[in-house]
């Protein structure tokens, strides 16, 4: 596995975050051991990290108590925590090298490409803390006030939907957490930006969907199914 061009870092280490309860889906279990086109969705992400030429190790926080259910050779196992950042702080602590890449085990479609891209970004971006990976918005957006009556509509040129892999400086994370509101983060590069820190989007492909809703399955079954035939 050798390194990119002109990449000066050493290798990444991926943070796979899959200790969520996956309510939302409703399958009596965590999302990321739910079977998607005949794996557990986590399978997915753990082999794009692994195919990726510059992740190194892998961590994936895990459910508290199913580490039966995760490969502990492939992968260091930590416990994830109440909320998201809580999860991502658990494996920050096993992380030695100097950037890390925080993804969802959600988002099944992550590409090593991507993965590596990302890496590159931030690795060539000295004046930002995190490199995020973020779609165009496609569709139109309207704020609205609570009956529901619209009170404007947002230029959707400067908005963008953002996903994961998103890649960062380990100790400017590592301070973001430390300092900010873990619970109400829905991502980590909120945590940096509430600290005053620089975050920069890598233009992602939609197709790099998070899986929410039931019918998100069957969406990334077919898209996993198209890009592996
Ligand atoms: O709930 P949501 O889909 O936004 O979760 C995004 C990712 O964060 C999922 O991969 C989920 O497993 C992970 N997560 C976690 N620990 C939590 C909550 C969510 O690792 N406490």
């Amino acid at each position: 596995m050798a390194d990119g061009p002109g990449l000066g870092t050493i290798k990444t280490t991926a943070l796979i975050v899959a200790a969520g309860s996956g309510q939302r889906l409703g399958a009596g279990g965590p999302k990321a051991l739910v079977e998607l086109a005949g794996r557990p969705m986590y399978e997915w992400s753990l082999e794009a990290c692994l195919a990726a030429d510059l992740v190194g190790e892998v961590i994936i926080a895990i459910p508290p108590g199913s580490s039966g259910d995760f490969p502990e050779a492939e992968a260091i196992l930590v416990d994830g925590g109440q909320a998201r950042s809580h999860s991502v702080a658990a494996g920050l602590e096993l992380v030695k090298t100097e950037f890390v890449l925080v993804h969802d085990a959600a988002r099944p479609l992550v590409t090593p490409d991507l993965i590596d891209r990302s890496i590159m970004a931030l690795d060539s971006s000295p004046e930002v803390d995190a490199v995020i990976a973020a779609a165009p918005v496609t569709d139109t957006i309207k704020s609205v006030d609570a009956d529901g009556q619209v009170t404007g509509t947002v230029d959707r040129d400067g908005l963008r939907s953002i996903q994961t892999p998103q890649v960062f400086r380990v100790e400017a994370l590592k301070k973001a957490i430390a300092s900010g509101d873990l619970e109400s983060a829905t991502d980590d590069a909120f945590l940096i930006e509430s600290a005053g820190g620089r975050v920069k989007v890598l233009d992602a492909p939609a197709s790099n969907m998070k899986v929410t809703v039931r019918a998100d399955l069957a969406t990334a079954e077919l898209l996993l199914s198209r890009a592996s035939g």
